[in-house]
């Protein structure tokens, strides 16, 4: 991207970015010269291995780039404007917001209490809704800009223990169509990515015969990684994805199809 003949390095914010797919996803899009703002909640020694790990991969591909950890809890007004605030104080400009902070709390329906139904709602959800509102501003000046919420399979297709969750990833596509709707006339595209099964800290907990259960329903009979979602993510996030907005990309091994 070049302004008044200088090169300007475009700037990504990744919510949850201290590890699994959000770190995949910053190092992804360092590795293509894209200073990154790390987002995350209290994992600091994670996020800052993220934070060099990203220097550290730009640079082998030749870039100098310039990262930002930043801990703040997104499910909340001051959390999210706190994160958008730094990231603007340091870059002067957000080029790409990728909403991939997320969380899970289980539970079948008679079960599960309205509190930790409002908490996965909070994070997944409307800490996407508060961090799109405060980055629209930016975008619409620069007439650039591209948000990818990370949604799920389960937001397409439901799951039986994850009404909370499921709830909040189908909302995460309700907004992602009337962001792009809203916005597209200013040059901002907004996109939805639904992994399916990948390997992190978030499914780690699975039980083995879970696990087993769930490969049995994928056809290319493989978990993810996250630079299966990062190699979508990096697209979607591209001038290459111009004319693309609104869209939910699955990235599932077939596993939602
Ligand atoms: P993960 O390994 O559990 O990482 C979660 C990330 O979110 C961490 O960086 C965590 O920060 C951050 N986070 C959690 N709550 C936050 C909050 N309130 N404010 C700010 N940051 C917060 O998860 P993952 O598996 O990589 O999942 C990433 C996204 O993909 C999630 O939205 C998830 O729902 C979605 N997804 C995952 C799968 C899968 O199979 N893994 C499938 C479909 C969709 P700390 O490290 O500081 O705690």
């Amino acid at each position: 991207m070049e302004e008044n003949n200088e090169k300007v390095l475009r700037t990504a914010v990744i919510t949850g970015a201290s590890r699994g797919i959000g770190r995949a996803i910053a190092i992804k899009l360092a590795k293509s010269g894209i200073n990154v703002v790390i987002g995350y909640a209290g994992n600091s020694e994670k996020a800052l291995e993220t934070s060099n790990l990203c220097i550290e991969e730009a640079r082998k591909n030749g870039f100098e780039i310039e990262t930002l950890t930043c801990q703040a809890d997104i499910s909340t007004q001051e959390g999210a404007s706190e994160l958008i605030n730094a990231s603007l104080d340091k870059f002067g400009r957000i080029d790409i917001l990728v909403n991939n902070a997320g969380r899970t709390m289980d539970n079948l329906l008679l079960r599960m209490d309205e509190e930790h139904f409002d908490k996965v709602i909070d994070t997944n959800l409307k800490g996407a809704f508060l961090c799109c509102q405060l980055v629209a501003r930016t975008m619409m000046k620069q007439r650039f800009g591209r948000i990818i919420n990370i949604s799920s399979v389960v937001g397409l297709h439901g799951n039986a223990g994850q009404a909370n969750y499921a709830a909040s990833k189908a909302g995460l596509i309700g907004l992602t169509k009337s962001i792009a709707k809203e916005l597209g006339a200013k040059g901002i595209t907004c996109n939805a990515v639904a992994p399916g099964f990948i390997n992190t800290d978030m499914t780690k907990v699975m039980t083995e015969d879970a696990k087993k259960g769930l490969m049995s329903t994928i056809p290319m009979k493989r978990a993810g990684e996250g630079s299966d979602i990062a190699n979508a993510v990096a697209f979607l996030a591209s001038e290459e994805s111009s004319y693309i907005t609104g869209q939910v990309l699955g990235v599932d091994g077939g596993m939602g199809c």
